[in-house]
Parts: C-alpha cells; sequence; structure tokens
C-alpha cells in the first residue's frame, strides 16, 4: 500500500482548486505594463489570465483565460531553436549561436566579440540568426515549415496575425539594427530582410495559453505531442533546448528564475510564460502586464507558486515527493488499494 500522507496530498481535484485559487489570488496582482513598442501589442486586454497545466502524459488543467488567442512571441525562439538543430546539428548550430546567457535586455545590440555571434538563441539577436538558420527553397516554404513544425506541437493547425506582424515589421528597426550587424560579420546566410521577415512572422503566431501549455508538455514528453503522440521534435534535441530555457530563457532575470522557480522556462512580451517539468508537466501562464524585464508578473508569480507547491524545482530534494505525476498516480493507487480492501 502506498503512502498515504505523500500519495494524497494531489488528487486531480486537489490540483485544479490549488490552481482556481492560485488564479483568483494572483488576479489581484496589479503591477507591471502591456508591451507597446510594437503598437498591435499595446491593444491587450491586460485584465486578460490564464493558467494551464499539461502533464506528460496528456491531462489538462485549465483556469481562466485559457483560450484566448495572442502572439507567441519570444516563446517561439525555443521551438525555431529545436528545428534549426534538426537542420543542421549541435555543432553547426553552435558555431552560429552561441549558449551562453548574456545578463542584458532580450533587445541588446551586442555579439561576442571574439566570435560575432549572437550569445544565445533567446535574446532576440540569436533568434534572428537561428530563424535564418530554418531550410527550405524560398520564403514561402520556409514559413510552412515554420507553422508545420508549430502545428505538431500544438496538435491543430496554426495562423500568423497578419496585424501584429504588419505591425512588428513596420516598428522593428532595432531588430533590423541587430541583423545588418551581424551580416557584416557574416553570422547570416541568405537575404537579410527575408530572415527578419520569417523571425516576425514566427514572433506572430497566435498561439493560446492552452496551446502554451502542450508546447511545453511535449517538451517534457520528450518532443512527441502527449495527445497526438505526433513527434514535433527530436527527442535528442530537448535537452539543447531545455538547457538554453534554463540558463537564457528569462533573459536577465534567468539567474534568479533558476535560484527561485529551478525550472527551464521561456517568456515573451505578450505575457506568456511556459516552464517545463521534464517527463513530467508542461505549465503556461498568460497574463499580458510585464515586469521591467518583459517578463509577465503574475506569471513569474504563478510558476514560482506551481513549483513550489508541487515540488518542482528540479534541485529540491527536500520535499521527498516532488514527482508529480507520482503523486497523481500515487491516489489512484490509493483507492484502487481501498476499493480492494471492501
Ligand atoms: N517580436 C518581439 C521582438 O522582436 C519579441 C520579443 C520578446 O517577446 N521578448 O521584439
Amino acid at each position: 500500500m502506498p503512502d498515504a500522507a505523500s500519495s494524497s496530498r494531489h488528487t486531480t481535484a486537489a490540483v485544479q482548486s490549488f490552481l482556481e485559487n492560485l488564479h483568483q489570488a494572483c488576479a489581484g496582482l496589479c503591477e507591471g505594463k502591456v508591451a507597446d513598442y510594437i503598437p498591435e501589442l499595446a491593444k491587450v486586454d491586460p485584465d486578460l489570465f490564464g493558467i494551464c497545466l499539461v502533464t506528460a502524459d496528456g491531462q489538462v488543467f485549465a483556469v481562466g483565460d485559457t483560450e484566448h488567442l495572442f502572439t507567441v512571441q519570444s516563446i517561439s525562439k525555443v521551438f525555431v531553436q529545436g528545428l534549426a538543430l534538426e537542420d543542421h546539428g549541435r555543432d553547426y548550430v553552435l558555431g552560429r549561436v552561441g549558449v551562453e546567457p548574456t545578463g542584458d535586455a532580450f533587445n541588446a545590440i551586442i555579439l561576442d566579440e571574439a566570435s560575432k555571434r549572437p550569445y544565445n538563441p533567446m535574446v532576440n539577436a540569436g533568434a534572428i540568426a537561428t530563424t535564418s538558420l530554418i531550410n527550405g527553397d524560398g520564403p514561402t516554404e520556409r514559413l510552412n515549415r515554420l507553422l508545420d513544425m508549430f502545428r505538431r506541437y500544438v496538435g491543430h493547425d496554426i495562423v500568423v496575425d497578419v496585424a501584429t506582424y504588419v505591425s512588428e515589421r513596420a516598428t522593428g528597426d532595432r531588430n533590423r539594427a541587430m541583423a545588418y550587424l551581424m551580416r557584416h560579420f557574416k553570422m547570416v546566410d541568405w537575404d537579410i530582410e527575408e530572415a527578419l521577415d520569417l523571425y516576425f512572422q514566427q514572433c506572430s503566431v497566435m498561439v493560446s495559453c492552452r496551446d502554451l501549455a502542450m508546447m511545453a508538455a511535449t517538451l517534457a514528453n520528450q518532443g512527441t505531442n502527449p495527445v497526438t503522440g505526433d513527434r514535433a521534435v527530436d527527442a535528442g534535441y530537448v535537452r539543447d533546448m531545455l538547457s538554453v530555457m534554463y540558463t537564457c530563457g528569462m533573459y536577465n532575470f534567468a539567474g534568479e528564475w533558476a535560484y527561485r522557480v529551478g525550472l527551464p522556462a521561456k517568456s515573451g512580451v505578450c505575457g506568456g510564460i511556459i516552464a517545463v517539468v521534464p517527463d513530467q508537466l508542461g505549465i503556461a501562464v498568460f497574463s499580458p502586464p510585464l515586469d521591467a524585464r518583459g517578463n509577465s508578473v503574475r506569471g513569474v508569480r504563478v510558476c514560482e507558486a506551481i513549483s513550489q507547491e508541487f515540488g518542482l524545482h528540479l534541485f529540491d530534494s527536500s520535499r521527498g515527493c516532488h514527482n508529480f505525476l507520482e503523486q497523481l498516480r500515487g491516489k489512484k493507487r490509493l483507492i484502487e488499494a481501498v476499493e480492494e480492501t471492501f
């Protein structure tokens, strides 16, 4: 018989009610500011707020605005990195984009002094370089490959929000400046405006909080969508993606995030955050108001609370029951054992 004290703590209903209470508690957090440097993003309702968990075996827990669609923004960078790795392999990609955290803002115009590479695929410079590695015969084929990749992660068709894409393209001179600097150092092969276009399009892909949780759960499930069973990325590259998320995914908050939450994660100026508990769980939060580093205020708070409640910090062994799925399964086993007894 399983240990009742550790196994009864988090039933499916208890997880749902914990998330509902957390949603209610964090809805009172009104700090932060919606991103407005891309005019289209400024139009979002700041009160939208969703939390969604998807387990590595496909169970879904959703609270609040989890079906509302918004643009994925920087969260796309993780998945495009995966596709670039599939297209070229680890060594080639590493030759073009480093894996070092910068400690600088996501849009900083800096390259590694010695190698001229952008520091990592999670800051804008690195993401543009990564996008420029996507294979395809011309812009349409590249975009289609990218959309197809997102489709495998979310489990349904996916579109680009044209208004956001046009808005980014019209106001993206900072990104343009970085891209031209990289071209100067011969770090981008094809037409720079085409590479930027694809980057703006990937940032403008529409997702819901539930989609993001499914994408995170796919990474938790070693690259296979836990609901459709579709392989979204070669399992061998999930490790690469998660390590870069862990060290660089939250920009210049990455160190404190790793310390406090202890999970690989990625944020975007849309107000979304994903976090991955390998082999167990994908977490997504959507709440548009951002802190000074460009991370969702409520998103950070929610992830910290979930990590703490379920003992998910990767290096936390003190709670002794930090396998999320085991906590759920443990209760089922307990009920079966009780039923057998009577
Ligand atoms: N499209 C945005 C940009 O390039 C993405 C930034 C982000 O989400 N941090 O500025």
